[in-house]
C-alpha cells in the first residue's frame, strides 16, 4: 500500500458530529462566541450544552460537547 492510499484509509474523517452540525446553523456572531466558551478552559462541557439549550433552543448532549473540544471527535473538527 503506498503511503497515500494508508493516509486516506487510516486518516479519513468520519460522520460529522452533531455539535458541526448544530455549529453549521449558527449565526457568524453565535459561532464566535461559542468558540470563546469552547476555548475557555475554566468552563465545563456540560455549561457549554446547558447553555446552548437555555439561550439558544437548540439540544445537545455535554458528552458530544466534551468529545468534539477533546479533539477525539469522529468528524475531525478541532
Ligand atoms: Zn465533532
Amino acid at each position: 500500500m503506498s503511503l497515500e492510499a494508508a493516509i486516506r484509509e487510516l486518516g479519513r474523517k468520519g460522520p460529522r458530529c452533531t455539535y458541526s452540525v448544530l455549529y453549521d446553523r449558527l449565526t457568524p456572531e453565535q459561532q464566535d462566541e461559542l468558540d470563546a466558551c469552547m476555548a475557555d478552559v475554566d468552563l465545563t462541557s456540560s455549561g457549554i450544552a446547558k447553555g446552548i439549550s437555555s439561550e439558544w433552543g437548540l439540544q445537545i448532549g455535554a458528552h458530544v460537547v466534551n468529545r468534539h473540544r477533546n479533539e477525539g471527535c469522529s468528524c475531525g473538527a478541532r
